[in-house]
């Protein structure tokens, strides 16, 4: 299919890359259904401080914000509506530990600078979709975990010879997504980059294969994604140059929610669970599983 066409059709980057990858080359690997862990339910529980937790368990179900368009993240299948991916089971086995099962978790996309808002809304009860924990988020929100770490990271053309890092982004056009630390992070400390943003990292992806932009920045654990889904066409280059630990956005009061989860998290990092889900999902992209960061459990707000 020629390029333009593509582009005038204004496929999904997964179409796009399915269809656009070069002739024989293999589609990026999707998360590993047959390899994913059974979570066991935990029987008779109850955490009555919760307001949130509460109001779940009388719902029978979690609502949980996420993203449908990082691959071996969070990804939405089209058809069916199926969340998959690491952040998707990180959500499903803190909804077992807290005693609902782990399939009745309903996801919501909420884009990166609408998480705020969504948890202190009600929106959602928890989210789970690459939010790093910061003080100026701490403001706003509860973070339990972080539960993975990554760290911001460059995407750009595979035949592109002179971006390396953030210090080669001088003139250069660079897309990220509104409300993200990796925008925010090249606004402050990069200001001769072009920056442009949009509400997700994949229209960022669509506009570099382009060619209207000239790299894509955010955490490498996305990047990494994008590139295995558009092989020959897009690479990862440099270090990366931030820290970004990933926690479960919680709403600010909700100190008994974020405890738990906190506990929950630490279990299912000692049973090897975390393990197998790191290896159904993210490490099909080739990165052995880490040893997860420690918890951060700081004090009642
Ligand atoms: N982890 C970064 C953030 O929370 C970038 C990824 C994202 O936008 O979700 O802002």
């Amino acid at each position: 299919m020629p390029r333009a066409l593509c582009t005038a059709l204004g496929a999904s980057l997964a179409l796009l890359a399915a269809a656009c990858g070069k002739e024989g080359s293999p589609p990026g690997k999707g998360p590993a259904a047959d390899r994913l862990p059974h979570y066991r339910v935990a029987q008779g529980f109850t955490l009555p401080a919760s307001r949130t937790w509460t109001r779940a368990k009388k719902r029978g179900y979690f609502v949980v914000g996420a993203k449908e368009d990082q691959p071996y993240l969070g990804e939405k299948d089209p058809a069916t509506g199926t969340y998959a991916g690491f952040d998707i089971e990180i959500a499903r086995m803190m909804s077992a530990s807290l005693g609902l099962p782990p399939h009745t978790v309903r996801f919501r996309t909420i884009a990166s600078a609408n998480r705020e808002t969504a948890l202190q809304n009600g929106q959602i009860d928890y989210y789970v979709g690459t939010y790093t924990i910061n003080a100026g988020r701490k403001k706003l929100v509860g973070f339990a975990g972080p539960y993975y770490m990554a760290g911001q990271s460059l995407l750009v053309h595979k035949a592109e010879r002179d971006i390396h890092g953030p210090e080669d982004l001088d003139g250069r056009r660079v897309c990220s997504a509104a409300g993200s630390t990796p925008y925010q992070r090249i606004r402050a400390d990069y200001p001769k980059a072009v920056l442009v943003s949009y509400d997700t990292y994949s229209v960022c992806v669509d506009n570099l294969l382009t060619y209207q932009v000239d790299a894509v920045t955010t955490d490498d654990a996305i990047l990494i994604g994008y590139a295995a889904k558009a092989p020959g066409e897009l690479k990862v280059v440099g270090r990366p140059f931030s820290k970004e630990p990933y926690g479960i956005g919680v709403p600010r009061s909700d100190n008994a929610l974020r405890f738990a989860l906190n506990d929950a998290l630490e279990a299912r990092e000692k049973n090897g669970d975390w393990k197998k889900a790191y290896e159904a999902t993210l490490g099909l992209s080739g990165v052995p599983a880490p040893t997860p960061p420690a918890i951060d459990r700081y004090p009642a707000s």
